[in-house]
């Protein structure tokens, strides 16, 4: 049984002030929630302050980006390491965001990858399609293609350690979620390119859903069997939304 994993991506919202505010109204929202992994990722300049605030709940700390080297003169870069003393046990990479906003490449998500599971913190990897890519029939090519080269070195013991991120990048912040059956198809070839990666640790990973996800249709996206979460962006930002989301989730898991 893969528990369910439910996770917030603030983008480039929220002060530090605004994100205890937020763990304020939210934590007493999903105190009861039971099978269910919650996870915020806040801007950089929150972590510390956000990571205070969640102390003590069940809901983890992640980073939306980091850098790949543990130090150096990469100026306006954070290290995997300085995400670990401010307590982020996930960390978001190849949003599509940064793929097409800051040239992001496959082998770029696979080093920060591979830095995040060195520091003993989750990546969360995201892979996604855009619409001319689905239009012209290449969505299982594309993503096929993505996810080997963004889990390159990857070792299969740290496997399960790894959330894989669906976002169909014309379903991100565009209100156009893609219907259960056009996720359920990638989840599912992305498990069998997993299960021919990793072997039989495909069945414990989890691969979120992401693009458009709310609380009115969490329900029937969670409905199907090869998706495990959701990456959420918009909705998350309300601690009311995202709460029903996360604990739809605890009631299918
Ligand atoms: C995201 O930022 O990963 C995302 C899926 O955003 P939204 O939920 O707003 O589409």
């Amino acid at each position: 049984m893969r528990t369910a994993i439910m996770a917030a991506n603030w983008k480039m919202h929220k002060t530090a002030a605004e994100a205890v505010a937020f763990a304020e109204a939210f934590l007493p929202l999903v105190a009861e929630a039971a099978d269910v992994e919650i996870v915020v990722a806040a801007p950089f300049t929150a972590l510390d302050r956000l990571g205070r605030a969640l102390d003590g709940s069940a809901v983890a700390l992640a980073a939306q980006n980091v850098n790949a080297e543990p130090q150096g003169a990469f100026t306006g870069e954070v290290a995997p390491g300085m995400l670990v003393e401010l307590g982020c046990r996930y960390g978001i990479v190849g949003h599509s965001e940064r793929r097409s906003l800051y040239g992001e490449s496959d082998a770029t998500v696979a080093s920060k990858a591979l830095a995040l599971l060195a520091a003993g913190i989750r990546p969360i990897l995201c892979v996604g399609e855009t619409l001319e890519e689905r239009e012209s029939g290449r969505t299982l090519e594309v993503i096929g293609g993505s996810l080997a080269a963004s889990l390159a070195g990857v070792p299969g013991e740290r496997a399960d350690e790894l959330v894989i991120a669906y976002e169909p990048v014309w379903a991100i912040g565009t209100g156009k979620t893609a219907t259960p059956q056009m996720a359920q198809e990638v989840h599912g070839f992305i498990r069998s390119q997993l299960a021919e990666r990793f072997g039989d640790s495909a069945e414990s990973m989890r691969i979120q859903y992401g693009g458009s996800v709310k609380p009115d249709n969490v329900a029937e996206i969670m409905a199907q069997p090869d998706i495990d979460g959701a990456l959420v962006g918009g909705a998350s930002l309300d601690p009311d939304n995202f709460s029903k989301i996360a604990r739809f989730a605890q009631q299918e898991s």
